[in-house]
């Protein structure tokens, strides 16, 4: 059973008009979480929103957080050319951090989790967002986990499209974190070549494995099995935080990839059978096909669940 967290102030966010990254993506994948909580398959759960975004501090420049907080009127304003700051920006980012709380209390108690809130966060770098993304999400779940508790060992798995750059510079060279990025490449943002990999003495480290536009459902399996399973088994996670990017489906508007849905169910089933005691928490990036983003979901989510 995998317990959903659903931010409904994901809503208010507004990326912009006839922008991918709208909020019916987190609608209808809303819509399919309460299917499958019928089928006895999730427990959707609501969050409390935070009464602020201090918690994003531990992962972002206090200035560029107090820019979030207090932004120069009217709004919206562009981050970037692909990213803006909406007028309900502000209520999306507190429940984010609500969010971020409610599941890190879940460690011990459940096993899976699944983040279903918007915007994106794995391009939203120390200093400023970018690429839809305004705060980095998984980096802000990982580093409030070490800082509950130093010794835990966590593992960011990312199988967005696109190389989660974000993360990466904000998690790359912290003690006892590995953090794993699939992308395609080159391709946006310009990063994740492979160049700058590194393992640590305990296995901790980055591991970036760029991939072909085109990359087929076989070559990501064959990907899958001999390059992150095996780093992530050596590593052994306590927590592996996931990136679930559904950018990579053939059908979708902005990836190169022609992934179908067995690969999505095909991580979920590896992810769950290979760590069944790790507290395996997936939080929501890419994916603009709303038809291929709710079957990969699915695909994923049942993976998980086998
Ligand atoms: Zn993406």
């Amino acid at each position: 059973m995998i317990a959903t967290y659903y931010v409904t102030d994901s809503l208010s966010h507004d990326s912009g008009s006839n922008h991918p990254e709208s909020s019916e993506r987190v609608r209808s994948l809303n819509t399919l979480f309460i299917s499958m909580e019928k089928e006895r398959l999730t427990t959707i759960h609501e969050i409390s929103p935070a009464k602020d975004l201090s918690l994003f501090r531990m992962a972002h420049d206090p200035a560029y957080i107090d820019f979030l907080e207090r932004p120069p009127k009217p709004l919206p304003i562009s981050i970037d050319p692909d990213t803006s700051l909406s007028p309900g920006s502000l209520a999306a980012m507190k429940g984010l951090s609500g969010a971020i709380t409610t599941i890190n209390k879940q460690i011990g108690s459940s096993q899976r989790a699944f983040l279903l809130a918007r915007p994106p966060g794995h391009h939203a770098r120390r200093s400023a967002g970018m690429g839809f993304c305004l705060v980095n999400t998984i980096a802000t779940q990982a580093l409030s986990l070490l800082s509950w508790n130093p010794t835990l060992r966590i593992a960011i798995f990312d199988f967005d499209v696109h190389h989660g750059n974000g993360t990466e510079e904000i998690l790359g060279k912290t003690p006892g974190v590995l953090t794993i990025s699939t992308h395609q490449y080159p391709f946006y943002p310009g990063t994740g070549s492979g160049r700058e990999n590194h393992t640590g003495h305990s296995g901790e480290g980055l591991l970036d494995i760029p991939l072909p536009e085109g990359t087929t459902d076989d070559a990501y399996y064959r990907t899958f099995e001999s390059c992150i399973l095996p780093r992530l088994t050596r590593f052994a996670p306590d927590v592996l935080l996931v990136s679930a990017g559904f950018d990579g489906h053939r059908e979708d508007p902005l990836g190169g990839f022609l992934l179908t849905e067995k690969t999505y169910r095909h991580i979920g089933k590896q992810l769950s059978s290979v760590f069944p005691s790790t507290f395996i928490v997936s939080i929501l990036e890419g994916g603009y096909n709303l038809r291929a983003l709710t079957n990969s979901v699915r695909s994923y989510m049942e993976g998980l669940n086998s």
